[in-house]
């Protein structure tokens, strides 16, 4: 994933630059003072962050000062007496904070990569001052009448195309966000926005407390028959009394697919499930709440719904286009659900078992299926998947062979962590591209799952060239052992190399238009793209190495791999769409509407939607437990991971019947797509290079549902 951003996308948009002189007079003070480097720009190469020196103890203030800084550059450009212009206002917001945005960038790297007690305490007291940062622009009465003066004669301001596209892009998130109610309105908006940033943040800490107490200790052996023994032994009890497992975030437990005893799944999968709906830890009345806010906001801004006011600058644009989507992929889904389904009540009935499948047993016998299906084993893949032969030798290889960029290392540049390595990356015809930080390994400190993001943001307006980190979460390999991976961490591998290509291409004058900047059902597409490299047979050759015979991948395992990619399609395709549709269904109702039982209302939308037809396939997430749409960023946003596969697979057919991997094609991508940042419509610059728009076939072929 592309990092979620912690506070509002629309406030990091404007958290950008600011070279007044004001700043550079604070700067050189508070430098003397406290020697807190964040307060001045880093003198290393790119502008990379100097993690020698960089204290925990320096954000606090940097962040409190780059937003007081940004406060000032705002009134100042809101209340000035001069004529509006494109540099005095536009330009003068592009440029404000600095500061906030140097030290917060690398702040929340640090928050999600490798936290402590005191980056928790920062990070806390950070949220809502970040969160009012952004009414604090975007509410701005003066401010906004400057912009709107602007934007109603843009046309006579003979502005070139990106800078007219950043005036549009300002004055339509000032819309979105309720610069043209009147005062008392706005004062109500705040009003919800706190409300909305407080529920989300206790729904985030219930359910981290729901999590941890619906934990499963199990105090026979017995009952763990199947679990991998080092596994159980990381999870014995303090008192050694039992094993403790650990809840995930998702309905499915990983264990499931293990454990032999029926009665011992069934066990861990409801304590999955009903965690978050009872005693302490329930999230019922939050979500009540908090839908009805979400809605109520949605109603002052002049919208019928939370959704469709939040999808306005996204690809989809409507519910309406949302659901017509999903309507393409329900029954495609459940069917091959349902043949899923057959096939495992068979092989249940094949080890003399007579029961009925439910979703705790899913796992466990598809496993098997697979087995029998497929004969793959992931240990018999893994030797030739050594990490650092996935990254240089394909994931890098990939990258040269489509747009001829090179790598070297750079052990020069400090680092926040002894495991993180640096990268520089060259053109092909040897001009500097940027600096990449991977940060692969797993470690208590860090924040589950993987994603993407800037130390430095590209742009032309500072002349600066992007520094991008990936973070994953393998497990790290005890003394000199080398690192073997999984062919979904080889996946995952790939797919953040594509948010950083993103980056590393982006071509923009200004920083708030510039790479990943972009819509949420479109981030993920150039990353999911990505992943496609991984099998192409060119590349897989290259890197899929046995680590210790230096033997090339034999045929058959290929094969192999590649025929069990559609594997159990149907039911994740569904589980997926469960989740998005609960998401749509929550993020559609009308401020007037009560909403009296969560689990009822739940019930009630999957089977609206038929996507309860499966006893055995249940939501990806439970609205209790989806702290995407609760606590994350993503309400009314689930839909977009889909959406993206859409787009990805689509986009890889042109690739296909257009000759593959080859640098012409790559070059082309790159000018259409990779490098033109949020300068384009998106929808039209996907069809430009496409020559059509995205069709869903492609998409249902690689999940095997066509
Ligand atoms: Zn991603």
């Amino acid at each position: 994933m592309k990092k979620a951003i912690p506070f509002l996308a629309l406030a990091l948009l404007v958290v950008a630059c600011n070279n007044s002189k004001e700043k550079s007079n604070q700067s050189k003070e508070q430098m003397s003072d406290t020697e807190n480097l964040l307060f001045s720009e880093s003198t290393l190469a790119y502008g990379a962050p100097d993690f020698s020196k960089i204290k925990d103890e320096d954000f606090k203030p940097a962040m409190l000062e780059g937003i007081e800084q940004q406060k000032k550059a705002v009134e100042a450009i809101a209340n000035s007496e001069e004529e509006p212009t494109f540099d005095n206002t536009v330009l003068a917001l592009e440029k404000s904070g600095e500061l906030l945005k140097r030290s917060s960038q690398i702040f929340y790297a640090l928050a999600a990569s490798n936290t402590n007690e005191t980056l928790q305490a920062v990070e806390e007291e950070m949220a809502p001052k970040l969160a009012a940062q952004n009414d604090m622009i975007y509410l701005n009465e003066n401010l906004f009448k400057r912009f709107k003066t602007l934007y109603d004669k843009n046309e006579s301001l003979s502005l070139d195309a990106e800078s007219l596209k950043l005036l549009e892009n300002y004055y339509e998130d000032f819309e979105i966000a309720g610069a043209n109610l009147s005062s008392e309105d706005k004062e109500k908006l705040k009003e919800y926005n706190e409300k909305i940033a407080t529920l989300t943040t206790k729904f985030g800490k219930t359910l981290l407390d729901a999590n941890n107490a619906g934990a499963v200790t199990f105090t026979n052996k017995e009952d763990l028959i199947g679990v991998d023994e080092d596994f159980l032994k990381s999870k014995e009890s303090k008192d050694g009394k039992g094993w403790t497992i650990p809840l995930q975030n998702t309905t499915q437990q990983p264990l499931l697919q293990s454990m032999e005893n029926r009665a011992s799944r069934e066990k861990l999968y409801m304590a999955a499930w009903n965690r978050a709906d009872q005693g302490a830890n329930d999230t019922r009345e939050i979500i009540k709440e908090l839908v009805e806010v979400r809605a109520q906001k949605a109603k002052l801004l002049g919208f019928k719904n939370y959704a469709e006011w939040s999808l306005q600058k996204t690809m989809a644009k409507t519910p309406e286009n949302v659901n017509k989507f999903f309507s393409g992929l329900i029954p495609t889904a459940t069917a091959k659900a349902q043949a899923e389904s057959d096939e495992i009540q068979k092989m249940i009935k094949s080890k003399g078992q007579d029961f009925t499948l439910e979703p705790w047993d899913w796992n466990y016998y598809a496993e098997m299926v697979r087995k029998e299906k497929y004969d793959l084993d992931e240990n018999q893949i893994k030797p030739y998947f050594e990490l650092n032969n996935v990254l240089e030798k394909g994931v890098f290889y990939a990258a040269n062979k489509l747009y001829g960029i090179t790598y070297k290392e750079r052990k020069d540049i400090p680092t926040y962590q002894e495991d993180v390595k640096v990268y520089e990356l060259f053109e092909e015809n040897g001009d500097q591209l940027g600096l990449f930080y991977t940060d692969y390994f797993a470690r208590p400190s860090k924040s589950g799952g993987a994603w993407m993001d800037n130390f430095v943001t590209q742009s032309k307006l500072y002349n600066k060239k992007p520094v991008i980190y990936n973070v994953l979460n393998i497990p790290k390999p005890v003394g000199n052992e080398p690192a073997l991976l999984t062919y979904d961490e080889v996946s995952t591998m790939f797919h953040e190399f594509g948010h950083a290509l993103h980056g590393f291409f982006a071509n923009q004058q200004y920083p708030s238009l510039s790479g990943t900047a972009v819509a949420r059902d479109f981030v993920e597409f150039p990353s999911q793209f990505n992943e496609n490299w991984a099998l192409y047979p060119d590349v897989l050759k290259n890197y899929a190495i046995h680590y210790k015979t230096g033997e090339q991948i034999p045929q058959e395992l290929i094969d192999k791999i590649k025929n069990s990619s559609t594997f159990n399609q149907g039911y994740s395709l569904t589980e997926n769409l469960a989740g998005s549709n609960l998401d749509m269904q929550w993020h559609t109702i009308s401020a007037d509407k009560k909403i009296e039982d969560v689990n009822a209302f739940e019930k009630e939308a999957l089977n609206r939607t038929k996507l309860d037809v499966l006893h055995a396939v249940p939501p990806r997430y439970r609205s209790t437990y989806f702290s995407h749409i609760f606590a994350g960023g993503y309400a009314a946003g689930y839909y977009s991971y889909s959406w993206t596969e859409m787009l990805h697979h689509d986009a890889y057919n042109w690739f296909e019947t257009h000759g593959g991997l080859t640098r012409e094609n790559g070059q082309r991508f790159r000018d259409m797509v990779l490098s033109r940042g949020n300068t384009l419509n998106l929808e039209k610059m996907y069809k430009d290079w496409r020559g059509s728009d995205p069709k869903i076939e492609p998409m249902l072929k690689a999940r095997g549902l066509k």
